[in-house]
């Protein structure tokens, strides 16, 4: 029954959801417990690939529900792995080589320059550069022409949005608006949404109840609006902690703790 669900939460990974140095999540463990027995939906929300999202999907027991990958660009579906449809990706791949040149992508680069660029394992860079709907990279021309290259991006209908070290060209989609769709899906529950970075902002203010989750290793995230009226809060623990530690809170203020508590 999709119209009853009492929550549906919404997370980001690394540094949130994630240990931002082990990549562990078992501080979080009790609260994901928790959200289970109460019937919520944990939807992760992250710039990583499918390839990359689905082993952590199903480490952490979530494969009934959708993820939202590569930063809002594109869905995993419940229940599938990592290899999907790559025929937006190629549409991308196709308009960029109509561009003036100087961007340099992922897919212009080996498994190997990926695992260089990243910092990744050369596994890890591999699921990395299996991309569905958007394209990261860095621009390697003259940094005069990064202007008209992304002008000529935005004319040719692909979003251009850069990151913390990388610019991701898409179709467009962000996570706050995958967020919007799946929780219309779910027929409109409450929802948390949790992140550490500026990336996560929208996806934070467009929900019912937004948690920024510590990060002294991240850039700070600018005080957003719902802080002042308490609709947002800050942890403050860092990462799967923090996560735990704010998910409790939601769960007594939505008066659902007794029945995250019992184990019948
Ligand atoms: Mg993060």
């Amino acid at each position: 029954m999709t119209d009853s669900l009492p929550l549906l939460v919404f997370s980001d990974l690394d540094g949130t959801l994630l240990d931002h140095d082990t990549y562990e999540f078992a501080p979080a463990l009790p609260a994901l417990r928790a959200l289970g027995r109460v019937g919520a939906g944990v939807v992760l929300a992250t710039s990583k690939t499918a390839a990359e999202v689905a082993p952590i999907r199903s480490a952490m027991a979530l494969d009934a529900w959708p993820a939202i990958v590569e930063n809002g660009a594109g869905i995993l579906e419940p229940g599938t792995g990592g290899t999907g449809d790559d025929g937006t990706y190629r549409k991308i791949r196709a308009k960029l080589r109509a561009l003036p040149p100087g961007f340099e992508g992922f897919g212009d680069l080996t498994a190997t320059g990926v695992a260089a660029l990243t910092g990744l394992s050369l596994e890890a860079a591999q699921a990395a550069k299996a991309r569905q709907f958007s394209e990261p990279g860095l621009w390697k021309g003259d940094p005069s022409r990064l202007d008209a290259f992304i002008q000529a991006a935005l004319a040719s209908d692909l979003h251009a949005r850069q990151g913390g070290r990388f610019l991701t060209l898409s179709m467009g989609g962000t996570k706050a608006d995958r967020m919007i769709e799946i929780a219309e899906r779910y027929g409109k529950p409450a929802t948390v949404a949790l992140g550490d970075a500026p990336n996560d902002a929208e996806m934070i203010a467009a929900a019912h109840h937004g948690v920024i989750v510590c990060n002294p290793q991240a850039p700070p995230m600018p005080l957003l609006d719902g802080e002042k009226a308490n609709r947002i809060t800050r942890t403050t623990l860092p990462g799967p902690a923090g996560w735990a530690e704010a998910i409790f809170d939601i769960l007594e203020m939505l008066g659902l703790s007794k029945e995250a508590a019992s184990h019948g």
